[in-house]
């Protein structure tokens, strides 16, 4: 029996008017396959060869599973993702490698909000390393989820034994102390942190979305008021890093802003175009320069936990 790549060709005629449909939708029909509902296209586009049942040419348009993944592929790159291909179990998701390594499952629908800027991503690995880290810093072992399922609390584990579940939000702050030995975490801290501001559309301005890096003696819980933003932005805590003090926070931060408006001073949003619009008008950066800002507090913290001798 004559093969096509190895797949049995389906002996019967090939009738000249699904040719003309094959044509007419972008594809040349190379052979009926398998059986008598199969047949093999070629598509037109790109050359590449694919399977599809004879009633999905007929009734519809069948897309080309290599142009569909050349398609994907392109969205992925805009998403600063690779795409690895459709995820074999779940139907509209993808599989992606993120620039950390790890590879992520993802519908396709979020990749392309991710692409045109409209939300971030984020490596669920990754996160749960650095939420560890950032509990070391005062005196917690992450443990896991919380069993409640409630989905912002976590399972900690304090240095004197106790294990409690706390509000991420709280350990992100340091703001958790101990039902065990009764002490919380003793410094007196102060933050780095990262926000994502969104500024919803006026009538006058499409909706805006901001990267802000600061630094703050307190927790920063009560954004809107404390950054004087309107009442219908939103911001997204995307990054909190304790410091042991003010002075150190404070010089961490100036160096950053400097490393950074030095090197991408095309991310550094103008004043003038936050006018009106927020209080707060310095340090704001636009939302492409996330991975550097990222990857500036991955060195502050790397920094930190060399010198406190935790890691
Ligand atoms: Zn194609
Ligand atoms: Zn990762
Ligand atoms: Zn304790």
């Amino acid at each position: 029996m004559p093969t096509l790549n190895h797949t049995p060709a389906f002996p019967g005629p090939v009738h000249a008017h699904w040719r003309a449909v094959a044509a007419a939708k972008g594809f040349d029909l190379i052979a009926r396959i398998h059986d008598r509902f199969h047949l093999q296209l070629r598509c037109r586009h790109c050359s590449g060869a694919f399977t599809t049942k004879l009633f999905t040419l007929m009734r519809h348009q069948p897309l080309c599973p290599h142009c569909l993944a050349a398609r994907r592929s392109a969205v992925a790159v805009a998403a600063g993702v690779s795409f690895l291909g459709p995820d074999p179990d779940r139907r509209g998701y993808g599989r992606f490698r993120a620039p950390c390594g790890h590879v992520l499952t993802r519908q396709f629908e979020l990749i392309d909000r991710v692409a045109k800027g409209q939300t971030g991503l984020r490596c669920e690995t990754c996160h749960a390393e650095r939420e560890a880290s950032e509990a070391r810093r005062f005196g917690w072992e992450r443990l896991g989820h919380c069993p409640s399922g409630q989905p912002n609390y976590r399972l900690y584990r304090h240095h004197c034994g106790h294990v409690q579940r706390i509000a991420q939000a709280n350990m992100l702050w340091g703001q958790c102390d101990c039902a065990g030995c009764g002490r919380g975490w003793n410094a007196k801290p102060s933050f780095l942190y990262l926000f994502r501001i969104f500024l919803p559309a006026t009538t006058d301005c499409p909706a805006r979305q901001y990267l802000k890096l600061g630094y703050s003696a307190h927790p920063v819980k009560r954004h809107r008021h404390q950054l004087g933003l309107p009442r219908d932005a939103q911001v997204e805590v995307l990054r909190v890093l304790a410091m042991a003090s003010g002075h150190l926070a404070c010089r961490a931060e100036q160096a950053a802003h400097r490393r950074l408006i030095r090197a991408h001073p095309e991310a550094v949003v103008p004043a003038a175009e936050l006018a009106g619009a927020m209080n707060v008008v310095r340090e704001i950066y636009r939302p492409g320069l996330l991975p550097v800002l990222e990857a500036e507090l991955d060195r502050i913290a790397a920094e930190l936990d060399a010198k406190s001798g935790c890691m």
